[in-house]
């Protein structure tokens, strides 16, 4: 009974966004302004977002979706070709390969990283194979050195699924320095947030970035928007049939808050991190793996493994139990594979991936947000605690 007390003044959410007084002004000022779309704020928010990752393009998208079927596009991707990526991941990795008319093809994650194993990745080359998408998965970097050489050796466009790793460092670089396109999302519950919202990265040349511009407004040539500058600029040629991908300064006014307050809200999910790490080393489930040498975590997802056999309960018990207690969590991923479009369109069973399939089964996200107080983070730790059948911390 004390406990359903508990549960009802205060659930503890899953993720709860870290939004401060600055975004709030912001957003206020750009309501007043009288400018609410694609305007100043965007061309801000890119520039700056360009400085933090060290590319030398950034476009404001609405969605990480949009960036990545923009890179695929502009990577010049379409029937026939073939694109590896993990299938521990967002659906939309492989949509956005479906949209473009390629072959989304798998390969199995690293057993201890959940991250797409280069191996892997290299045994799945045929010669129709045009890309790689790796994911940073719950923030981890992949081993960029592995996949920047492998994409070089074959003639692949390498492409960063960056949604979980804005912060991420690797090879001495961010990890968008690595790839060719690198797509990252502002998702209510990503590390940076603008509700909805998304950033690709490119260090390619001006006409790939201008191009990729033009397919993300419509089509709308900005070259005609140049060449009758001075004489208004209602006139513009339509030249592709584009998509309506483009960020709102509404957006971006959330966003150069989010960004200046990115590395102190790393730091503070870090010591979350660090209490589960601790407060969870003597219970049988898996916790992610220690951060490999010479990289930065991004610190997305606190993800376990809760596998019966080791712990007792399944993944479904562990998740119920939580619930009882009032603490929301939420599974990254079912491996796309075992989606019912995936299995059926590209006849891909169980047991095809199997480590994959073991994260699919068995993981859950624990509640991880720098506005994730340290008494929720007890709580947490209690609660799967006592669901694992363990005794209270000794503290
Ligand atoms: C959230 C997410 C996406 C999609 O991001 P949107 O901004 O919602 O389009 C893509 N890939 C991964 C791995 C994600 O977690």
């Amino acid at each position: 009974m004390a406990t359903q007390v508990r549960l009802a003044a205060r659930p503890v959410p899953f993720a709860r966004p870290a939004i401060g007084r600055s975004e709030i002004r912001e957003v206020l000022e750009t309501l007043e302004s009288g400018w609410l779309t694609t305007g100043p704020r965007v061309k801000r928010f890119e520039r700056e977002f360009a400085d933090y990752t060290g590319a030398r393009h950034a476009v404001a998208v609405n969605s990480c979706t949009a960036a990545l079927h923009l890179s695929l596009l502009a990577a010049g991707i379409g029937p026939g070709d073939e694109v590896i990526t993990t299938p521990l991941t967002f659906c939309a990795t492989a949509n956005t390969i479906v949209h473009v008319g390629a072959t989304p093809v798998f390969a199995d994650i690293d057993p201890v990283t959940w991250n797409l194993d280069p191996a892997a990745a290299e045994a799945a080359i045929t010669p129709r194979t045009r890309a790689i998408v790796p994911v940073h998965y719950a923030g981890r970097p992949v081993d960029v050195r592995a996949f920047r050489a492998l994409a070089d050796r074959h003639g692949l466009t390498l492409i960063g699924d960056a949604a979980h790793c804005a912060e991420g460092f690797a090879a001495g670089a961010h990890v968008a320095a690595a790839a060719d396109f690198t797509c990252f999302s502002f998702y209510a519950t990503k590390n940076l947030t603008t509700g909805e919202g998304g950033m690709l990265t490119t260090s390619a040349p001006d006409a790939v970035v201008d191009r990729i511009r033009i397919t993300a407004l419509h089509g709308m040539s900005r070259d005609a928007w140049a060449r009758y500058e001075g004489r208004g600029v209602t006139d513009y040629d339509v030249v592709v049939p584009g998509f309506k991908y483009n960020m709102m300064d509404l957006q971006a006014a959330i966003g150069l808050h989010q960004l200046a307050r990115l590395e102190d809200n790393l730091v503070r999910r870090d010591t979350i991190w660090q209490a589960y790490d601790e407060g969870l080393a003597d219970v049988p489930v898996t916790r992610p793996a220690p951060a490999e040498p010479g990289t930065r975590h991004a610190r997305h997802l606190y993800t376990i493994l809760a596998d019966e056999a080791r712990c007792g309960v399944d993944r479904h018990t562990m998740a119920a139990g939580l619930a009882a207690r009032g603490i929301a969590t939420s599974v990254h991923f079912k491996a796309l594979h075992l989606h019912p479009y995936y299995a059926e369109r590209y006849s891909l069973a169980r047991g095809r991936f199997p480590h994959a399939e073991l994260v699919s089964d068995t993981t859950l996200s624990l509640p991880f947000s720098a506005a994730t107080t340290d008494e929720e983070v007890d709580r947490v730790i209690d609660a799967v605690r006592a669901v694992a059948g363990m005794g209270a911390r000794r503290r």
